[in-house]
């Protein structure tokens, strides 16, 4: 239904109006999702069900976020202290940007390369036009399995981060070996080998710490597992890197 009601509002309203309207749209959208069961730690909204994609993945209906979205903010705001420090986050979502600019940081620098999501800058994540030692913290969700040549965005990343500087990566993980193949090209080829059109490979949490520690960096692999409670709508299993830059 709430795909259903954002599909025919993209259909009657103008183009040039639909971000005008946005946030109003939002508040209308997500009025049959308004109870007191669960609630968005990025928006705040309250509601008594999460809206349930066909993937499964459980989207907030005033924001739209995504679990590994809300699970990264928390996992910031617990487990880091980000007063001062400088950020640099590829792809962000627009729900975290907005509360990560309400935290004090000293910088934050957003990018998207491919222009998907709202951000100040377009950085080739293997050529970051930055200084080196210019980051403390750098959030990489789902960039790596996009880019050809990932070695050389890791080598990138380490340079830029500061010392004891950290980078958070989560990507698609399989069990086992990295899957890649340089002869699969087609988006369609690619869908079915890699699981999305734009994807060039899938991790595994092994092969991937491989290359990061390869890359200079120390690695601590962060796991979450199904919770009895869930009010903030998290993935029952979820793994995110923690790289750092330790010297
Ligand atoms: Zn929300």
């Amino acid at each position: 239904m709430y795909h259903f009601f954002k599909a025919i509002i993209k259909f009657i309203v103008p183009r040039r109006w639909l971000s005008a309207i946005e946030p109003c749209l939002r508040n209308l959208v997500s009025i049959p999702y308004v109870g007191n069961q669960y609630q968005c730690n990025l928006c705040h909204f309250r509601m008594s069900q999460f809206v349930k994609k066909a993937n499964g993945q459980l989207l907030c209906p005033r924001c739209e976020s995504l679990p590994r979205t809300r699970r990264l903010f928390q996992v910031l705001t617990t487990q880091f202290d980000l007063t001062d420090k400088t950020v640099l986050h590829f792809s962000p979502p627009k729900s975290l940007s907005i509360r990560l600019n309400q935290l004090g940081l000293r910088q934050y620098i957003t990018s998207d390369l491919a222009g998907e999501f709202k951000a100040q800058n377009k950085i080739d994540i293997t050529a970051i036009s930055e200084e080196n030692n210019t980051f403390d913290l750098i959030l990489c969700y789902h960039i790596l399995e996009h880019v050809d040549q990932d070695e050389k965005a890791l080598k990138e990343l380490f340079r830029v981060l500061k010392p004891n500087g950290s980078v958070l990566i989560q990507s698609p993980f399989k069990e086992g070996e990295i899957y890649e193949n340089s002869k699969v090209v087609k988006p369609k080829d690619r869908l079915r080998h890699f699981g999305q059109k734009d994807h060039v490979r899938i991790y595994s949490v092994n092969g991937l710490v491989s290359r990061l520690e390869l890359a200079g960096f120390k690695v601590e692999v962060m796991t979450w597992s199904a919770l009895e409670s869930n009010p903030h709508g998290f993935k029952s299993k979820e793994t995110t890197l923690l790289a750092s830059k330790v010297t």
